[in-house]
């Protein structure tokens, strides 16, 4: 060997330590927080969008300074709340984590059953419970106790992985106006908090604590909701500014529990019984979800130490507003407008408690948005609502009764996506439930509207065919939750209310483009503005996470790791 190549190697070596102690280092500079924020419905182009009239601090500078993934779409069928709060959480998809719908039937119990349901652990709070009579949350509505828990998750969640890492030395929080949205993120070792339309209080449950911290109980005698007593949600700018401005007024948008299809949106007084939820159906429900946030961060004291802590927050009113007026209305953009100040708002308060520098920001969105079918039908693109709810009464399904010779309907539940047959009727005439769920799912098939059926046989056996909508339907599939057949309905088609009238502008849900595009965005932690194109997925978020503080996956974790994000991280 010479000594030239001697020197050379040499020279190699010491370049490799010097790699290895850098690394290192890396390890020791990591977040003092994670910062996981959700909207709620927010499809992925809606930032942009908007941008037009935004100001500096939220999604503008976002874009300057945060990865920004524009083609990150979610990989299964059923694009609901509680199914993407917890694929981002747990880094998998439905068919592993379990949350396959916001409500899904249980045999055992003969009832369908709201998510994140557990009579074991009651709210902490007195008259804070859900009143049936005036929730617009339909699947809230359906829960068969006021329990909350995250024990119907099935695998670890990213704040778990980190809680384990750090023998629970990291605190971990999560908070949203929706339960679902606070109780999936915290994870089964951090709290949740979540907003009682009831009391207009955040709340918790048992499953978190014995008694509510002091400042929470500070916080709720603030009785912060009433500031928007006798007020209106008016718009932040003039009309003429606004790309929706001159069509407040449309017919498909609901006059919900009389709030009104046009601006100003009056909140009423406490003593009214919406008065509560009009401030979720507004950008009042994430401006409080902000103020409980920042208590979170000042009372807790996130941040402020060498262990890497984890607040996870998601917004509500995006989803809300795009429900009730459609995400092509005045009221989402002035909603959206509203929401880039609450982002500014927050992370200027992060930057002043924590720092941007020592904060890893993660924002994403739990699924998109579909166009209102009216919006569409103007635009001449065509669109319609079916009613699933009557399909027991279709003379084609009247006729299979016949031919398998029961008296009783062979549905015995249906909550999109998932249709239950009978299986005691089927069972007692002996009937083969394969071939039942083979000839319900022919005919429904068959029904307008209608793109695909799957029987839960044919997902067991994986005899499917290769293809998109398959793929969808089977990373859907958990052999336990699921229905006996899972309906797709074709793009811009929807289900309405389960008796036939549309109670809602739009609806989300599918396997569509609209309903899977959401954004990803890292920000913060040393990273540097830049747009990536790659096809991404939601579950590559709590993968990418782990990564970066050096933890496991979640337990069921199939996303992969985001490689720009840990090279851009400081
Ligand atoms: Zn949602």
């Amino acid at each position: 060997m010479s000594m030239k190549i001697l020197t050379s190697s040499l020279l190699l070596a010491s370049v490799y330590l010097f790699a290895t102690e850098a690394t290192v280092q890396e390890t020791v500079s990591k977040p003092k927080l994670i910062l996981q924020i959700t909207i709620d419905q927010l499809r992925g182009d809606l930032p942009d969008k908007f941008m037009k009239n935004m100001g500096e601090g939220g999604f503008r500078w976002l874009k300057k300074n945060g990865l920004w993934y524009k083609n990150a779409h979610y990989n299964y069928s059923n694009t609901e709340t509680v199914v993407g709060h917890t694929t981002l959480a747990t880094g998998t998809t439905p068919d592993i984590h379990g949350m396959v719908s916001n409500v899904w039937y249980d045999r055992s119990k003969k009832r369908l059953v709201y998510n994140i349901e557990d009579k074991r652990y009651h709210i902490l709070s007195k008259n804070a419970d859900i009143d049936d009579s005036t929730e617009v949350d339909s699947s809230q509505a359906l829960a068969g106790t006021d329990g909350r828990s995250p024990a119907n998750i099935l695998v670890s969640t990213f704040s778990d992985e980190l809680s384990l890492f750090t023998n629970k030395k990291s605190k971990i929080f999560g908070v949203s106006v929706k339960d679902r949205g606070a109780v999936t993120l915290a994870g089964h070792n951090g709290k949740a908090f979540w907003f009682s339309k009831t009391s207009g209080e955040f709340i918790t449950s048992s499953f978190y604590y014995d008694t509510y911290p002091t400042w929470v109980k500070k916080f709720n005698d603030q009785k912060l909701a009433e500031r928007y007593s006798d007020t209106s949600w008016t718009l932040m700018y003039d009309k003429s500014k606004y790309m929706f401005g001159d069509s407040d007024d449309n017919p498909w948008e609901e006059d919900y529990a009389n709030f009104g299809r046009v601006f100003p949106h009056k909140y009423s007084g406490k003593e009214n019984k919406y008065f509560n939820h009009y401030l979720t159906f507004s950008p009042a429900g994430d401006e409080l979800t902000l103020d409980f946030a920042k208590a979170i961060i000042k009372n807790e004291k996130m941040g402020q130490n060498d262990v890497t802590d984890y607040l996870a927050i998601s917004f509500s009113s995006t989803d809300y507003v795009g429900h009730i007026f459609g995400p092509s209305s005045l009221e989402a953009e002035d909603n959206m407008l509203r929401l880039d100040k609450t982002l500014a708002s927050l992370f200027k308060y992060v930057d002043e408690k924590v720092g941007l520098d020592n904060t890893l920001i993660v924002l994403s969105a739990d699924h998109g948005a579909p166009e209102a079918p009216g919006y569409l039908a103007k635009l001449g693109i065509e669109a319609k609502w079916i009613a699933p709810m009557k399909w027991n009464k279709q003379p084609s399904l009247k006729r299979l009764k016949k031919k398998f010779g029961v008296g009783q309907d062979l549905i015995e539940a249906f909550f999109p996506p998932y249709i239950y047959l009978n299986h005691t009727v089927i069972k007692e005439k002996g009937l083969d439930l394969a071939e039942v769920q083979k000839a319900v799912a022919k005919e429904i098939m068959d029904i307008d509207g209608i793109a695909l059926t799957v029987t839960s046989t044919e997902m067991r056996n994986n005899t499917l065919p290769d293809t998109y909508l398959y793929r969808a339907a089977l990373n859907n599939f958990n052999a336990k939750r699921s229905g006996d057949i899972l309906i797709l309905f074709e793009p811009h088609c929807f289900a309405n209310d389960m008796d036939g009238g549309a109670i809602m502008a739009s609806n989300h849900g599918g396997p569509w483009v609209y309903d899977t595009f959401v954004p990803i965005i890292f920000a913060g932690n040393g990273l540097k503005g830049k747009q990536l194109y790659r096809a991404v997925k939601p579950n590559d978020i709590a993968p990418t996470l782990s990564a970066i503080v050096n933890a496991k996956s979640p337990s069921g974790a199939n996303g992969d790791i985001l490689e720009e994000v840990l090279e851009g991280v400081k």
